[in-house]
């Protein structure tokens, strides 16, 4: 057989594999294991370019380069990212960094991370367990503990592997989670690894999740509900109080993910809890990362003693991996010393956000179920239009990233706003003043 006619054979045979029927089958995961190749022709499994994954890609580059639009992943920050920022040589308005508190690039923050690399060396060349320890770790995970009054906390190198090794390590196969439809993809990953059972509640809706608990906790031990505390492609946040109360009534345990929360929502900016005026300890398992407001990197749990203590010794994630270097933990330890001392700069971007939203719907502008805390959806309806509105907005000097399928569903592609204290009212001005332009130059008859 001629060799590209094999070859489209071959990628043929492996695009039925991954049809999204078969997707399906598995819950949107991975398709069951083969039953083999009898023919024993195995190119098809040893061609990168045959993977469902390089398929994908290849049809999404096609897709652009037949409507003429430019890729709007992996642009290259010259410098700081913050309202503003370095592309190209040129200095952008810009909304797709999360650094909500401006601390990533101040100079006090900065500071901190030169004086730990004098003091500690670039890392710290072992696991915490096994000699990696040092006092700024216990220092830093005192101060998260502390913004929810809880026992203990503990510091992982990864938001994302935070979520996937405290799950994978605290369920099991006779455990349910129950999940916001929009949860992070890390909780949904650390939930697989687990091999509890997964079932996804409808967004923000305690009647939904009510409903599970209902028909399905008596069938399982543990069960974990997971939410967030402001939702990052929405920018809502749910309902504490009848999260916990269903929670407690149901014998579960409930856990939030603060990735977007701290530093954005509550008066001192502590998050969920005091932006619904409730009891931190309601919560079983906070979570959070150290990539948004506390300017660094990694993420950490927050909660009972023997929660975290069975996490230090045995949450893979962290006890088979490097302890955090010591220039990451302190200026996240020094970022939230400030957040504690500057109030004004949680107020600022709850006034700037709120400036932002009000200003977007007064235009029309779809912000979706936005609460306008620092993240602000403008749904535009379609992936090929959030690009090209992302690409006109750049070529005026505004920097903002589409979010397209698969991250949300196709009819909801959206450009994303992320909002800093440092935002002024003329840069959001301007940049919906651009964007409305846009979206009338799209919607008007040729
Ligand atoms: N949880 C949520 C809700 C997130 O948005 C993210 C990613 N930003 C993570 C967890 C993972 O965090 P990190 O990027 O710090 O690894």
């Amino acid at each position: 057989m001629e060799d590209s006619t094999l070859k489209q054979k071959l990628l043929a045979r492996a695009r039925r594999r991954s049809s999204p029927r078969a997707a399906e089958a598995t819950g949107g995961e991975r398709p069951a294991p083969s039953t083999g190749n009898p023919a024993g022709d195995y190119r098809t499994w040893t061609d990168f370019t045959a993977h469902p994954g390089y398929q994908h890609l290849a049809l999404m580059r096609q897709g652009a380069s037949r409507l003429g639009l430019t890729d709007p992943f992996f642009k290259v920050h010259e410098g700081t990212a913050g309202a503003t920022s370095t592309l190209e040589g040129q200095t952008f308005i810009n909304f797709a960094s999360y650094n909500y508190l401006g601390y990533s690039g101040d100079p006090r923050v900065n500071q901190a991370a030169r004086d730990a690399v004098e003091r500690y060396g670039t890392s710290v060349s072992a696991s915490r367990a096994v000699s990696g320890e040092r006092p700024i770790h216990q220092a830093l995970e005192q101060a998260l503990a502390d913004v929810y009054g809880a026992e203990d906390a503990v510091a992982f190198v990864s938001g994302h592997a935070t979520n996937v090794s405290t799950l994978g390590y605290l369920l099991g196969p006779r455990d349910l989670v129950l999940h916001d439809e929009y949860i992070h993809n890390s909780s949904l990953v650390g939930t697989q690894l687990s091999g509890a059972k997964r079932m996804p509640f409808k967004h923000n809706d305690p009647q939904s999740l009510e409903a599970l608990l209902a028909r399905h906790r008596h069938r399982f031990e543990r069960v974990l509900v997971i939410i967030e505390g402001l939702y990052s492609m929405d920018g809502d946040a749910p309902d504490l109080a009848r999260f916990a109360s269903l929670k407690k009534h149901h014998e579960a345990w409930l856990m939030v993910d603060e990735a977007h929360a701290l530093g954005v929502l509550g008066e001192r900016g502590r998050g969920l809890y005091e932006h619904c005026g409730t009891a931190p300890d309601d919560v079983d398992i906070w979570m959070g990362t150290l990539s948004k407001t506390l300017a660094g990197c990694g993420g950490y749990i927050a909660g009972s003693r023997p929660l975290v203590e069975m996490l230090r010794y045995f949450a893979p994630g962290f006890l088979y991996s490097v302890g955090m270097p010591a220039q990451v933990a302190a200026p996240a330890l020094k970022a939230l010393e400030l957040m504690r001392a500057e109030p004004e700069r949680v107020a600022r971007l709850h006034a700037i956000s709120g400036y932002f939203l009000a200003q977007a719907q007064k235009r029309g502008l779809d912000t979706g179920y936005s609460i306008g805390a620092a993240v602000v959806p403008v749904i535009v309806g379609n992936s090929p239009q959030a690009t090209r509105l992302c690409q006109a907005l750049f070529d005026q000097g505004i920097n903002v990233q589409p979010i397209v399928y698969p991250a949300v569903p196709e009819n909801s592609a959206r450009l994303r706003f992320f909002l800093s204290c440092d935002h002024t009212q003329e840069q959001i001005d301007r940049t919906l003043d651009i964007l409305q332009q846009q979206l009338d130059d799209a919607n008007t008859p040729r």
